[in-house]
């Protein structure tokens, strides 16, 4: 039986982990979970899965959740000291990190510090600070297993294999809404345009990552750090019919890849029940009746954001982590309707021009980063909302 916490039970990810954990309550059982705003459907997954202890992100809404769960024995807390100690609650084997954004940096990294380990969804954390959680996760002896169904791919083709013979890992990227749309239509499209992904069902920040195909440039920072990768060893293919979920080639030319219909229970389970296999509901693949499978490469032009997550890997340090804080305060304002489409790479370029790359060796110099990107990302935005900046 393992026992876990959930970082973000109540987004996408989390959703699809609790159902995992309740089609096996024979193998997994919930020790805490964590929530922030959907107290409603928190205070349904406490009922349904009795957790110990559960954290808010806001501690004023602890009264609130606590009124809804009269006659129910859990402890609630919140905060950032109440997120870690979901993370580190006794008896957790495996936190499942599943917040969306820099905010799972710290109760993360105070999960691999009290030696639990990680499936790790929340692909932000190692974005911002990828040198420092693979350190850290060396130095406490705790594994990191991927949930991004790419890495996850990449996960099951490397295993039995020498990382020296790798030659390439190929990540594929659906292209998301925008992948025909021609170049100068973008102009005018609208959110609902923007969250209508054609293959994958999830929380709306990602959707808009992955229209912006921002979502596949923070993978490939990803997955430099998951599997020990330089830049020019990882690259982007897209391929339309999300089947192969992504490929590692080696130096005698052979391909590995994963394949599988897209649906994120698949690679949620197996990082928790790494190395054994689980059934999860996923409709099996019948590749006969799949009418072809394509792949071409991505157009920068039409992708900025692709071109721009390569250019902060290449700069190193503190880019990475300014360039994912412009691109959340882009996408939130892009949500709220404050910008277009085209001006979330705008806003993401210009927060990264205005930025020096400078060393990173803690986590709070990380946040620091966060914290200035965000506030630059905020002050080039409201420069682009009066047309002060083009
Ligand atoms: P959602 O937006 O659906 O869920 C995010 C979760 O984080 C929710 O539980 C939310 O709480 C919580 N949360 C939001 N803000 C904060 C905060 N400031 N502090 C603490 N908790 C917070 O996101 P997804 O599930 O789609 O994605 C989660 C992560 O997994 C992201 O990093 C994403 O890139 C990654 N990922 C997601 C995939 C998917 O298919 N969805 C695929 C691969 C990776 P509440 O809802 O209560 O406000």
């Amino acid at each position: 039986m393992k026992q876990l916490a959930i970082l973000g039970s109540t987004g996408s990810i989390g959703v699809s982990t609790l159902e995992i954990v309740e089609a096996h309550p024979d193998k997994f059982r919930v020790i805490s979970l964590s929530g922030a705003k959907n107290l409603e459907l928190l205070s349904h997954q406490i009922r349904q899965f009795r957790p110990k202890l559960v954290a808010v992100a806001d501690p004023s809404d602890i009264p609130q959740l606590k009124g809804m769960l009269s006659g129910v024995d859990v402890e609630v807390v919140g905060g950032q000291e109440g997120l870690s100690a979901v993370a580190t609650a006794p008896g957790v084997q495996m936190v499942v990190a599943a917040i969306v954004g820099a905010a799972g940096l710290l109760p993360t990294a105070a999960a691999i510090r009290a030696g639990k380990d990680v499936a790790l969804a929340n692909k932000e954390i190692l974005v911002t600070a990828g040198h420092l959680f693979m350190e850290l996760v060396k130095k406490h002896n705790v594994k990191l297993y991927p949930v991004d169904s790419e890495h996850s791919a990449v996960f099951q083709s490397i295993e039995g294999h020498r990382s020296e013979d790798i030659t390439r890992i190929i990540l594929t990227a659906s292209g998301g809404p925008f992948r025909e749309t021609p170049v100068e239509n973008l102009q005018t499209v609208t959110i609902q345009d923007a969250l209508n992904h054609p293959n994958w069902s999830m929380g709306r920040k990602i959707t808009i990552d992955s229209a912006t195909m921002m979502n596949k440039g923070l993978e490939v920072i990803e997955a430099r750090w998951l599997f020990d990768a330089p830049a020019e060893k990882i690259c982007v293919n897209i391929h339309p019919q999300s089947i192969i979920h992504s490929m590692v080639e080696y130096i005698d030319g052979c391909v590995i890849a994963q394949l599988g219909i897209p649906d994120m229970k698949a690679p949620i389970a197996y990082a928790l029940s790494y190395p054994a296999r689980v059934s999860t509901g996923v409709k099996h693949l019948d590749l006969t009746a799949l009418s072809g499978l394509t792949f071409y490469k991505p157009d920068l032009e039409r992708f900025p954001c692709l071109g721009l997550a390569y250019r902060a890997l290449g700069e190193g340090e503190s880019m990475p982590a300014v360039m994912n804080a412009a691109n959340e305060v882009a996408v939130e304002e892009f949500l709220a309707g404050r910008i277009s489409y085209l001006q979330i790479a705008r806003l993401i370029e210009k927060t990264m021009d205005a930025h020096k790359a400078s060393q990173i060796s803690s986590i709070e110099e990380v946040l620091e980063a966060d914290e200035w990107g965000r506030a630059t990302a905020q002050d080039i935005c409201a420069r682009l909302q009066t047309g002060t900046l083009q």
